[in-house]
């Protein structure tokens, strides 16, 4: 699928802020997958889709977790968890794509999970640190992921867990397993 029509879709998906949000997760994404060798075409269909599902209501998003035997703890965390992987479903369904590398870069763009693919670190370090965004911790995430994608994927999940706490949210475990995965492997 090209660029402007894969836009296209997705902007009737979203609210504006939400697709300029989109636009800087697809430009990072592939700046990201240039400077580390990976699938830039991929890179950019996943990244263009990654938030198609955050719009939809919970409820909807709380039957397609139901019926589609997704992991069901995700029901008993925040509903912002929940259009990562619903979105991989949608896109697959509604869109068409059936690129697994793909769908698994949108399905776990949120929480992350141990042994993720060069791919789905991209989408998920893009996500964090496109141009629009601006919360305290960034700009040392951007630096980190132009020189070592490991060490910015771990600060920047390591910024999120700390920001959840300090809001008394619970956290998913995925994204502590995640946590866990990176710290195990820069030791
Ligand atoms: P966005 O969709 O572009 O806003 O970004 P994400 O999909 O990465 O994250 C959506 C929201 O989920 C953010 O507000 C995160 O703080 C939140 N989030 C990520 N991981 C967790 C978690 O483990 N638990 C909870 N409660 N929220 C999380
Ligand atoms: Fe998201
Ligand atoms: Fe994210
Ligand atoms: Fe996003």
């Amino acid at each position: 699928m090209k660029r402007e029509e894969a836009l296209a879709i997705v902007r009737k998906q979203l609210k504006e802020q939400r697709y300029v949000h989109t636009v800087g997760v697809m430009e990072t994404a592939i700046e990201l997958a240039k400077l580390y060798g990976a699938d830039v075409q991929k890179a950019e269909l996943a990244a263009i889709f990654h938030d198609y599902a955050k719009f939809r209501t919970k409820e909807e998003m709380k039957r397609i977790i139901v019926e589609q035997q997704m992991p069901q703890d995700l029901l008993a965390y925040s509903p912002e968890l929940w259009h990562a992987p619903v979105g991989a479903y949608l896109v697959q369904t509604e869109v068409g794509i059936q690129d697994e590398e793909i769908l698994q870069a949108i399905r776990y763009h949120t929480s992350g999970r141990p042994n993720m693919t060069l791919l789905e670190k991209i989408v998920y370090i893009a996500d964090y640190i496109e141009p629009n965004r601006s919360f305290p911790g960034v700009d040392e995430v951007r630096a980190l992921a132009r020189e070592h994608l490991d060490h910015a994927l771990f600060r920047a999940l390591q910024n999120t867990i700390q920001f959840l706490m300090d809001k008394r949210e619970p956290i998913y475990p995925d994204t502590f397993h995640t946590y866990n995965d990176i710290a195990k492997k820069l030791k």
